[in-house]
């Protein structure tokens, strides 16, 4: 009898991996502790897929030759602990769609930057002409995409908790932008293991693919003392560029592959900041591996849109520049946000503390932060942290008055940034939503 295959969630990825197994001719049940989406329902209705929810059917479950899990769920939900006892192999959607996967795959990971590169990557992909497929967090699911689409490559986004689960998979080309501490509560409040979960990602290569990393990354240059790298490095950084890798030069950035050289002025590049620019010299190192030409590149890092929520410059209202950075969860990513902007900046903050430490943001809050709106439930450690450096230092709990408050204390010139370095969900659904509220917010002033 075919295999039997059981799916555990059942959104974007655990639909696309049901929508693979079943092409694949194995016997496929899906199964969602909530409620699944109407639109997620109808299609596994209409592909005749045995699904449930609401519940977790162990005895159905357990008796699995194969379960595939999305990556919201925890290592340590007591069905995932069973299964694990059992030995009944766990894999992640990626994992599983990588077994029928016949394209080359461009996987981008690291705690900041995943989404920006990806889809920059992608970009310069698409317009190079390749037939390329947006996959991982972003977009349709790559199990989807395989069992429907014909691609010849796939830029893909990893979450460390997509790389959780994957064992057999290999990336044509592995990106890593950089470590710095994010979702420790899943890895046992131990670095190492999200250390190790990040460098996943070059599991299994050899010296025909290739390893693109931040080598101004701390984290990630000690952990490359103990590891042996098969695959062909190609390091880059805010030094000179090296023989295969990229670096910076004056305003340039410098990209060399095999005695081809991509030069390009950072003023030219579509994405500002610093952080931006090491973006664009990985996806800009991913472009000169795949052949794609220097003039298709530059085009490609000089035209690209941006994302929304990430230091999305989206209005000015009486010469104050507001700017939303709404995806900022982290503190690393409010560092590099208030590191590009070199005006005076009324900083909006704070939401719910994921065990933040400020200490790295003192500097750079002192020399740019006129004021600072903490908006969200744990303001009190901001408030702290930042009294005697920022005169002006307001509590809300509202966005609208925080944007109000904001709009007050800027003048001419100067500028309103949303960079919460906190997660959202005290007041908001999402990352998203408080973008969208920040955003609306300011059209009404
Ligand atoms: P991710 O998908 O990894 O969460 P995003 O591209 O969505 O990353 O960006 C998240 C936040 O991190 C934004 O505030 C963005 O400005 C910032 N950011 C983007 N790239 C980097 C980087 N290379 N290093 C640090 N912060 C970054």
């Amino acid at each position: 009898m075919a295999e039997k295959v059981v799916i555990l969630g059942a959104g974007e990825s655990g639909v696309g991996s049901a929508i693979l197994a079943q092409k694949q001719g194995l016997r496929v049940f899906v199964s969602d502790l909530g409620k699944i989406k109407d639109k997620y329902k109808k299609i596994l209705q209409q592909y005749r897929i045995a699904f449930e929810e609401g519940k977790h059917s162990e005895d159905e479950i357990l008796k699995a030759d194969l379960v595939i899990k999305s990556p919201g769920i925890p290592e340590k939900a007591p069905l995932v602990k069973k299964l694990r006892e059992m030995k009944v192999p766990v894999i992640s959607e990626i994992e599983f769609a990588g077994r029928y996967n016949n394209a080359k795959t461009i996987c981008i990971t690291g705690s900041n930057g995943k989404t920006t590169t990806t889809l920059l990557t992608y970009h310069l992909l698409k317009e190079a002409g390749l037939s390329v497929g947006l996959a991982g967090n972003v977009g349709s699911s790559f199990a989807w995409q395989v069992a429907e689409k014909d691609f010849d490559y796939y830029v893909i986004e990893l979450s460390s908790f997509q790389l959780d689960d994957m064992y057999q998979f290999k990336a044509d080309v592995a990106v890593l932008l950089n470590i710095t501490p994010d979702h420790l509560d899943r890895y046992e409040y131990k670095m190492q293991n999200y250390v190790d979960s990040k460098f996943r990602v070059i599991q299994n290569q050899t010296p025909d693919d290739f390893f693109i990393y931040c080598a101004d990354d701390p984290v990630i240059r000690e952990e490359l003392k103990k590891r042996h790298i098969p695959a062909t490095c190609l390091p880059f950084g805010w030094t000179e560029a090296p023989e295969n890798g990229a670096g910076v030069k004056g305003d340039n950035i410098i990209i060399n592959w095999k005695q081809n050289t991509f030069t390009m002025s950072i003023f030219d590049i579509a994405l500002q900041g610093r952080h931006n620019t090491y973006n664009s010299m990985a996806a800009g190192l991913a472009g000169m591996v795949l052949k794609i030409r220097n003039e298709k590149i530059r085009e490609s890092l000089a035209d690209f849109k941006g994302v929304e929520h990430r230091l999305e410059r989206f209005l000015k209202v009486h010469g104050i520049e507001f700017i939303n950075d709404s995806k900022a969860t982290n503190v690393n990513s409010t560092w590099y946000a208030l590191e590009c902007i070199n005006k005076p900046i009324v900083w909006i903050a704070g939401g719910v503390d994921k065990g933040n430490d400020y200490n790295d943001l003192k500097d750079l809050v002192g020399k740019k932060v006129k004021a600072i709106i903490c908006l969200g439930v744990d303001n009190h450690k901001i408030r702290e942290a930042f009294s005697g450096i920022v005169p002006d230092i307001i509590e809300t709990q509202d966005m609208k008055d925080a944007v109000r408050s904001a709009y007050y204390l800027a003048k001419d010139g100067e500028v309103v940034l949303l960079s919460p370095a906190c997660a959202s969900f005290d007041l908001f659904e999402n990352y998203e939503d408080r973008g969208r509220q920040f955003k609306t917010a300011v059209r009404e002033l």
